[in-house]
C-alpha cells in the first residue's frame, strides 16, 4: 500500500518479492524475486537504492547489521528494529524507559514459568519472543498446564532456535478494558509526529476493526499514550512509522500498559488512508527518506476501519456492486491477494461525525461483510456482471 503514495511523490519504489505472485509485485514494476533471509539477495536488492525499509519485521537482524556496515541506508536500523522483532528486548527497553509494562519475566524452564505464575498470578501469557503474529506464538497457561507437554515443546523450540538464551517471555494476563494503538512517525534527523490514539478491536487475536480516535478515551491517557510512543521512537532511534499496541487499564499508572511494538505501517494505521491529512504509508516514505513529515490532523471527526478476511466469497469483485450501492460512503481497499480463509485481503474506511460512530461502524461492517461473504441474491446493486447469463 506504499505504492500509490510512492507514485504520488514520484518515488521509484522497489520491492524484494518473495515470489512473482505476491500482491505488491502487481503494483510495483521493479519487484525482483528473492529471499529476505538470504544476505546476498538483500545485497543485490540494496545496490543503488537510497534507502531500504520494511513492510514486515522478519529480515534477520544480523543481515541488516551487515548491510549497514557496507554503507546501506537501512531505516529503521537493526538496533531499533530488534525491539519489534524480539518481545523480550522490547520488554527490557520499555522498562528501561520507565514506561508501563505488564509484569513480565524471561523464563527458561517450566520451573521458572511456575515461579513467575506464583508471583504474578495465573493464568500466565507465554510468548515466543520472535516470529509471532496474529496471536500465533501466544499461549495462555493455567497453573495445572505449566509442566505440561505443550509448554515443554515451546521451551524445546526456544532452545533449538538459540535466541534470547533459549528464553520465552512470560507476562501477567492483563485485565484490560480494551486495546489501543498509538501510531507515530519519526525521521532520522529527529522530527516526529503522532496520530490520534485509536481503539483496536481484535477477533481471535486478529485486528478486526479500528475506531479513530478511541471513543471516550480520557485526554490524560491519550496524551500519555502518544507521549509514550514518541519517547519509545526517540529513545530507541526508531525511524519510519511505529505502532505501540497498548492495553487500556483504567486506574493503573497512566491508564495503559504497552503490549508490543511494530516498526512499519501497521493495520491499526490503515484508517489514516482516508481519515488523516497524511496517511501512514506516505508518512513512512517521508520519514525513511528524512523528508519533513506531513500533518497527522484528522480530515474527519471519526474514522472506522473494518478489515475483511477471506471468507465465503472467493471472488471479492463480484460483491462490489452490492457493497458499493449499499454503502457509497465506504472507501474500499482490496489488496489483490489470493482469498484464503482468515487471510487479511482488504479493508474499508468510513469517515463521519464523532457522535455517529455507531453508524460509521455499521456502514463499515456492512460493506466489509458484503465483500467478505458475497452479495445476497437480489441485493441492492445486483449487477449484470454477477448474473449467470452474462
Ligand atoms: P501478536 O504478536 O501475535 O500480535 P500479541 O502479543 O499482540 O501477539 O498478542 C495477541 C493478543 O493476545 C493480544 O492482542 C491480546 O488480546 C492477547 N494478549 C497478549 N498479551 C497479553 C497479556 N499480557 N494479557 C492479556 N492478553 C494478552
Amino acid at each position: 500500500m506504499m505504492a500509490p503514495e510512492a507514485s504520488e511523490l514520484g518515488l521509484d519504489l522497489r520491492i524484494l518479492a518473495e515470489s512473482p505472485e505476491v500482491c505488491a509485485a502487481a503494483v510495483v514494476p521493479t519487484a525482483p524475486v528473492g529471499d529476505y533471509r538470504d544476505l546476498d539477495a538483500l545485497r543485490r536488492f540494496a545496490l543503488g537504492v537510497d534507502v531500504v525499509t520494511f513492510d514486515h519485521e522478519h529480515v534477520p537482524s544480523e543481515h541488516l547489521h551487515a548491510l549497514l556496515s557496507e554503507g546501506v541506508n537501512v531505516q529503521p536500523g537493526p538496533a531499533a528494529l530488534i525491539h519489534a522483532q524480539d518481545k523480550i528486548e522490547m520488554r527490557r527497553a520499555v522498562e528501561r524507559l520507565g514506561l508501563p509494562n505488564p509484569e513480565w519475566a524471561a523464563v527458561r524452564s517450566p520451573e521458572e514459568l511456575t515461579e513467575f505464575g506464583e508471583r504474578a498470578g495465573w493464568p500466565v501469557v507465554l510468548k515466543t519472543p520472535r516470529g509471532g503474529y496474529d496471536g500465533k506464538g501466544v499461549m495462555i497457561v493455567e497453573r495445572k498446564d505449566a509442566a505440561g507437554e505443550a509448554v515443554a515443546e515451546w521451551f524445546e523450540a526456544a532452545r533449538a532456535a538459540g535466541v534470547d538464551d533459549g528464553a520465552l517471555l512470560a507476562e501477567e494476563k492483563v485485565a484490560f478494558s480494551r486495546e489501543l494503538s498509538a501510531l507515530v512517525a519519526r525521521r532520522p534527523s529527529g522530527e516526529a509526529r503522532a496520530w490520534d490514539v485509536v481503539e483496536s478491536i481484535q477477533v481471535d487475536s486478529v485486528c478486526d476493526e479500528i475506531i479513530a480516535p478511541a471513543p471516550g478515551l480520557s485526554p490524560e491517557t491519550a496524551d500519555a499514550a502518544r507521549e509514550a510512543a514518541l519517547t519509545i521512537a526517540r529513545e530507541l532511534g526508531v525511524t519510519g512509522v511505529m505502532a505501540a499496541e497498548l492495553f487500556e487499564v483504567p486506574g493503573r499508572g497512566p491508564g495503559f500498559v504497552v503490549n508490543e511494538l511494530a516498526m512499519r505501517p501497521h493495520n491499526s494505521g490503515h484508517w489514516t488512508m482516508d481519515g488523516s491529512v497524511t496517511s501512514q504509508f506516505e508518512q513512512h516514505l517521508r520519514a525513511v527518506l528524512d523528508l519533513p513529515l506531513g500533518s497527522t490532523e484528522r480530515t474527519a471527526e471519526a474514522t472506522v476501519m473494518k478489515n475483511y478476511l477471506g471468507g465465503s466469497n472467493p471472488d471479492l469483485f463480484s460483491a462490489y456492486p452490492a457493497a458499493m450501492a449499499a454503502h457509497p460512503g465506504a472507501k474500499v481497499h482490496t489488496y489483490g491477494k489470493g482469498v484464503r480463509p482468515g487471510r487479511k485481503v482488504g479493508h474499508v474506511n468510513v469517515t463521519g461525525p464523532a457522535d455517529d460512530v455507531e453508524r460509521l461502524r455499521a456502514e463499515a461492517a456492512g460493506a466489509a461483510g458484503i465483500i467478505r461473504d458475497g452479495a445476497p441474491r437480489g441485493a441492492a446493486g445486483d449487477h449484470p456482471w454477477n448474473r449467470s447469463e452474462q
